[in-house]
């Protein structure tokens, strides 16, 4: 039986979905106005990796997993602004981009994929709901959540009123009743993305897009809530706190599952401090997304995870080796080890040190399978080790830098590349590369 820490309950509670037929899953999915960093990588693989061991116990067509894309937001409108376009320019790029990333990390897409900007109307209903209920109120052209109207408010970050001001990092605004109320309407200006309400032409705040999109697809009370741990406050708080109070107090997620940090060194990883490599970096420099993928999962999903080149070579051994192992068998029964790791809060560093171990090809094969490793043919694993789109891919931009007469960096990515064993021939066709 599948065994899930939640973060409400601050344990590890047996998983008994509400209908084993249909069990439902949301999880905070990207806003998108800018290239996913490997940190956002991980809730993508780790959910991923959990969807399939539900699948796997429950059914193929068991589970309903929803992911959202925040499309309207105060940093696609900068961006936008910035370049001078339409927002929808940015978020159909980045949306894009962040397909493509998670694709190549052997992330499926998720059964249900709800867009902020196509989910208006299910947001104003349920904002209406609340100021009928008494649960938010106007001021100003804004619509806020009253945090004092919900007794339970603070239940799964457990932090004390005055952490909670502090850590919401509210703007200081004269017209809110308590500062940590918070805005779930706020009005456009002119030539700003908005829609009419009742409350005039506007947009939503984020944190109630999610409420009302789970409460559209999934339910008022879905099985597995799930988001880095960054988000617990203020904005699973905050779902928790409109979904509840929408709907007379049913809560709106059986468990809370939460991943933690990619940090660099004593840092985490994050777009405010400058410090972040992207799976599009890293395929670029030629390794591969299964590489990748296996190195996300080699740590517990909960724990920090330190992001290093050694992670990146060490998880690209153990493919190797697991790659030589499987040879070209099919899949046959999952190993019962690897099984009860999985089953244990997702225990994939286990799992994975018991797949090392499998010496039969084809149980090997079916359980790599569970993790989303050794999906690929063996042959082409080995054959030019590796996808050569992302070596293809740096040869164009040193040629570009050639032509741009930058030759510091013409000559930084050839000596990058010969460092991974690859050698650069420039001929009047262009250039060439082969393997030393
Ligand atoms: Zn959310």
């Amino acid at each position: 039986m599948i065994r899930l820490h939640d973060t409400l309950a601050r344990e590890k509670r047996p998983f008994v979905p509400q209908n084993p037929q249909r069990i439902t899953m949301y999880v905070c999915g990207p806003t998108v106005y800018g290239r996913a960093h490997i940190g956002n990588a991980r809730p993508a693989v780790v959910f991923d990796t959990l969807a399939r061991l539900i699948r796997h116990e429950f059914g193929a067509k068991s589970l309903a997993y929803a992911r959202n894309v925040t499309d309207v937001d105060d940093k696609i409108i900068a961006s936008a602004e910035a370049e001078g376009v339409d927002p929808a320019v940015i978020t159909d790029r980045y949306e894009r981009h962040y397909l493509e990333d998670m694709g190549a990390l052997g992330v499926a897409p998720p059964d249900i994929a709800p867009h902020a900007t196509q989910e208006i109307r299910p947001m104003v209903a349920m904002i209406e709901r609340l100021v009928g209920l008494g649960h938010a109120y106007e001021a100003e052209g804004h619509i806020l959540f009253s945090v004092t109207s919900h007794k339970d408010y603070g239940e799964l970050s457990r932090r004390d009123r005055e952490a909670m001001v502090a850590g919401a990092r509210v703007e200081v605004a004269p017209y809110k009743r308590d500062p940590a109320d918070f805005v779930l309407w706020k009005p456009s200006a002119e030539g700003v993305i908005g829609w009419d309400s009742p409350w005039g032409r506007g947009r939503p705040g984020w944190h109630i897009e999610c409420s009302a999109m789970i409460q559209a697809h999934l339910g008022e009370t879905i099985d597995i809530h799930g988001g880095g741990l960054d988000l617990i406050f203020p904005h699973h708080e905050n779902e928790i706190a409109q979904s509840r109070c929408a709907h007379a107090g049913a809560p709106l997620a059986r468990y809370w599952v939460h991943n933690g940090f990619v940090d660099m060194g004593a840092e985490k990883m994050s777009k405010s401090l400058g410090n972040i490599i992207t799976p599009a970096d890293l395929l670029a420099q030629g390794h591969r997304g299964e590489t990748l993928r296996l190195a996300l999962l080699s740590a517990h999903y909960r724990s920090p995870l330190p992001w290093a080149e050694t992670l990146v070579s060490q998880a690209k051994t153990n493919l190797d080796r697991l790659y030589r192992a499987a040879g070209d068998a099919s899949p046959g029964e999952v190993d019962a080890g690897v099984m009860e790791a999985l089953w244990d809060d997702l225990n994939t560093p286990l799992a994975l040190s018991r797949l090392v171990a499998l010496e039969d090809p084809s149980t090997l094969k079916a359980s790599a399978s569970l993790l989303g490793l050794l999906e690929g043919n063996t042959e082409e694993w080995f054959q030019g080790d590796g996808d050569s789109s992302g070596i293809e891919a740096r040869i164009a931009d040193r040629s570009e830098a050639k032509k741009n007469r930058d030759f510091a960096t013409a000559d930084r990515i050839r000596d990058e590349l010969k460092a991974d064993g690859i050698v650069l021939e420039d001929g009047p066709g262009g250039t060439t590369w082969r393997r030393e």
